[in-house]
């Protein structure tokens, strides 16, 4: 959700800029723009519609300086519009920002403002961040404790970046609970909101934590502490990870090059160091109470992982969706709350690791992006390295956070139960079996769900149904239909279909079924019976199973014969292929639905 970013160098930096901000697309967006300083003036271009739209009406990237910040707006307060769009330029035009994130108190700020003449331009919360940055500096005359006494005014969630030309060659930028990352050149310093930002020209990071701003100049940083204005010393991050990876490597979308990097990530999950994952096994038997939590996919991840550690582990472990944790939750000392974030940065599921952390509650997450918010401020991470995901939409790295949890659960259940070892053995062996399997899936029924795709696009009503796993595969599954098609689908068990929603079952009604192997006898027989009580009032069926074929269903996707015990990682990767193609068929736009954001970074 909106991308910042900026650069100094000693070269220009107005080509690499707007590259830069190209590489934040992903994160979803409505209108974009750049500023730069030149001769001692700032110029700003900008407006609403893609970076290329904008590029082609704005020219972003031609004019040459050696400073420049940038920005991808994703409404919050005002309409989408050029006025809105960000570079915001002060009264005087003397500071120049962008902002992420919601400004809370903008309202008294700007009131106190018009009263002291400043004019407003914008209907943003953040362009009060512009107008108080000149404010303080009329009365100090330095920018430091400009930004200093800024950021003491300021409530609610922000980075922001300035760029003045009363200090001409260096940017000024801080961070409250919303990301911000430093990137550390030879000849350049880059900031950005995530790393994907800069990648492409250093592999060294830095990650600004809540309340520090830094300043950057082409030569270095400094960071300091906003309250107590001591130099806070930063250990560089190097990243491994290729900028190739982040391109489409001959897919149309990323979606489905990330689809095919699943057998990849869970291979890598496996290899991860199993100190990491004993240390999470360990928290959680020391707690008392423990809650997974996470947002949209990832918090599905925690249910899917609910299942598998309950069977596992014999235990039963809460989840609870972040946004809801201060309502219901109950935390102290002895509570564990364990995050799934991919990109470490979720506003709702960090409020809620903080939430818990204010009452004493230890705190874990599996996070994907390096140097994120979260990957820092937890007691324990695991860091589940899938490589970065474009796609709005999380496919490969939800998968591999299950496959992160079950590893703890394996864990977790070998040391409840050390006479059973040769079966977690087992457990394991097969979980490493699981990326063959998908490979059968992504090569053998691509076709065959493309063909149903084509079949059954035009359905825009869905039930997702299962019984026990194979409910919480359901909601992933729904979830992703809804996101990438956007067609109704709802998901729900098997055995609470009948009460109620089973009203709406006629023709025109689709139902996907998630049936469990017949292995698993009772759970199997009792999901056939709900495809018998929706085939019975006349609605559509799509099975997903391992066979053998069943004319009961219209239409079925036959998965490879796995062990019952990752039989539901199988029917998560062939729903993920069943979204993308139904959307492929409707030409969604795939990387980057309506609405979505890869990460929400406001409540
Ligand atoms: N709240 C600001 C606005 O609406 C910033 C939104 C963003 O994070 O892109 O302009």
């Amino acid at each position: 959700m909106c991308g910042i970013s900026g650069i100094v160098s000693y070269k220009n930096v107005s080509k690499r800029l707007v590259k830069s901000l190209s590489n934040l697309e992903y994160r979803g967006y409505d209108s974009c723009g750049v500023a730069y300083l030149r001769n001692g003036q700032i110029e700003i271009r900008k407006d609403i519609g893609t970076i290329s739209e904008v590029e082609a009406r704005e020219r972003l990237s031609d004019p040459v300086s050696c400073i420049g910040i940038a920005h991808t707006r994703w409404a919050t307060h005002g309409g989408v519009t050029k006025a809105n769009a960000h570079p915001h330029l002060s009264y005087h035009q003397n500071f120049v920002i962008i902002h992420n994130g919601i400004i809370s108190n903008f309202r008294e700020l700007r009131e106190e403002l018009s009263k002291q003449g400043y004019e407003f331009k914008s209907d943003t919360d953040s362009e009060i961040v512009a107008q108080l940055l000149e404010y303080h500096y009329e009365q100090t005359k330095d920018v430091e404790q400009a930004l200093v006494d800024t950021i003491h005014r300021l409530e609610g969630s922000y980075a922001f970046a300035t760029i003045t030309p009363y200090d001409p060659e260096r940017i000024y930028c801080t961070r409250h609970e919303s990301p911000l990352l430093i990137g550390v050149g030879p000849d350049s310093q880059y900031i950005g909101s995530d790393l994907n930002a800069f990648i492409e020209y250093t592999k060294n990071l830095i990650t600004l934590s809540d309340g520090e701003y830094a300043i950057l100049d082409k030569d270095g940083y400094v960071i300091k502490n906003a309250m107590t204005g001591r130099e806070a010393q930063r250990e560089i991050t190097h990243i491994s990870w290729d900028a190739e990876i982040s391109k489409k490597g001959g897919y149309p979308h990323f979606m489905l090059k990330e689809i095919h990097e699943e057998p990849q990530v869970v291979h890598t999950v496996m290899q991860l160091e199993s100190e990491k994952i004993a240390k999470l096994a360990e928290m959680i038997n020391e707690a008392k109470r423990v809650y997974l939590t996470g947002m949209g996919t990832a918090y599905y991840v925690t249910v899917i992982a609910q299942y598998y550690l309950a069977q596992l582990t014999g235990k039963f472990y809460n989840t609870l969706c972040a946004d809801e944790f201060e309502n219901v939750g109950e935390f102290d000392e002895d509570t564990l709350v364990i995050a799934v974030s991919q990109s470490g940065e979720t506003y709702d599921t960090l409020s809620a690791l903080r939430c818990a952390k204010n009452r004493g509650a230890k705190t874990a997450a599996v996070v994907n992006m390096l140097g994120s918010t979260m990957s820092h401020d937890v007691d324990h991470v695991i860091m589940q390295g899938s490589g970065s995901e474009i796609c709005v939409l999380s496919t490969k790295a939800a998968l591999a956070q299950v496959v992160a949890l079950i590893r703890t659960g394996i864990e977790l259940g070998s040391h409840f139960s050390p006479d059973q070892a040769e079966e977690f053995d087992q457990r394991r062996r097969e979980i490493l079996q699981t990326p063959q399997y998908i490979q059968q899936i992504l090569d053998e029924l691509s076709g065959i769900i493309r063909l149903i795709a084509n079949k059954i696009y035009h359905i825009t009503n869905w039930l997702f149904l299962g019984r026990g796993i194979y409910y919480a595969v359901s909601l992933e599954g729904a979830l992703k239909l809804k996101e990438v098609t956007y067609h109704h689908a709802e998901s729900m068990t098997g055995g609470f279909m009948k009460h109620g929603t089973i009203s709406l079952i006629d023709s025109q009604m689709g139902s996907v079924f998630f049936v469990p192997p017949e292995t698993e006898k009772k759970l199997h027989t009792d999901t056939m019976s709900n495809v018998e009580e929706i085939k019975a009032r006349g609605g559509f069926v799509l099975g997903v199973h391992s066979g053998p074929f069943n004319p009961l269903f219209d239409q079925q996707i036959i998965l490879p014969d796995a062990p019952p015990f990752i039989m539901p990682l199988l029917h998560i990767a062939a729903s993920h292929l069943l979204a993308y193609f139904v959307a492929v068929k409707l030409r969604r736009n795939i990387d980057k639905p309506r609405s979505l954001a890869k990460s929400v970074t406001v409540p």
